[in-house]
């Protein structure tokens, strides 16, 4: 199977690999995993995404399945053989979230926890760093860095979407962020469409506008029944939307020299 630093180290090497990474916003039942799973991979998608454990705005909703769900994504890869990423909260969960997944996110929440970015800096697995909705670039660097002076090199910059005056869209993509990151790191840099935008239909052209700037991979929550879902339902793609998105994706990539990187090609 595919191992996550033959990933990280593929998309770094300069060769013009992007990076998919796609899944539901919360894992919720084996069969929602598995069902996206199977959809994703097929279409050549290495990378799953879903959340065990979930940062909620408010208390009163949808918190995640916790340990359950992390078995349910751990099922997902057995069964297609793609990449696990999942969110940990805190550092008490940090051991319970790594036995289980390929890559550990932290969350726009969590982007200045510096206890916890100190601690995944000493773990084996790549992180997918996810910015504050109320920080700045130079934050953003300054976090990275608290996990890299503790040794981890593997980070994946993700750019979600700032606060700002706007209050058309859920937050404002900062597509700024993209040439910057890349300018000041050598980490790849990541656009996740799905939480700026809000609603399905913004996602698309958002996601396109990250790949035109320059972006090394997308990150999209794909759900097989949005409106069903128990968080962010407005902003999943269903699979055909999905499908979609990623050949748009595909013809910029061309356009562009570039290529989408294959579950298949790390055997
Ligand atoms: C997520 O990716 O599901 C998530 C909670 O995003 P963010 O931390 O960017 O709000
Ligand atoms: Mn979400």
């Amino acid at each position: 199977m595919m191992e996550a630093s033959d990933l990280f180290d593929r998309i770094t090497s300069g060769e013009g690999y992007f990076l998919n990474i796609a899944g539901p916003c919360a894992v919720e039942s084996q069969d929602q995993v598995s069902r996206t799973a199977k959809y994703l991979s097929s279409i050549g998608v290495p990378v799953l995404r879903g959340g065990a454990f979930k940062p909620r705005t408010s208390p009163d909703t949808f918190q995640g399945l916790g340990e359950e769900g992390l078995q349910m994504l751990a099922q997902a890869r057995e069964e297609t053989g793609m990449i696990i990423v999942t969110e940990v909260m805190d550092v008490e969960k940090l051991k319970l979230v790594e036995k289980y997944t390929d890559i550990i996110q932290i969350g726009s929440r969590n982007c200045q926890n510096f206890t916890l970015l100190r601690r995944v800096g000493r773990s084996q697995k790549p992180v997918l760093l996810k910015r504050g909705f109320g920080n700045t670039i130079d934050e953003f660097v300054n976090s990275a860095r608290y996990i890299s002076l503790e040794g981890n090199r593997r980070i994946l910059m993700v750019e979600r979407g700032i606060r700002t005056f706007e209050t058309s869209t859920r937050f404002t993509l900062d597509i700024s962020a993209v040439p910057v990151l890349k300018e000041r790191l050598q980490y790849p840099v990541i656009v996740d469409p799905s939480h700026p935008a809000g609603v399905a239909r913004y996602v698309e052209p958002l996601a396109l506008a990250g790949v035109a700037a320059g972006a090394d991979g997308l990150m999209v929550e794909v759900h097989p029944d949005p409106q069903n879902a128990l968080s962010d339902k407005d902003q999943q793609l269903n699979f055909e939307q999905y499908g979609h998105l990623k050949s748009k994706t595909d013809q910029i990539l061309s356009a562009m020299g570039k290529k989408s990187m294959q579950l298949e090609r790390i055997a």
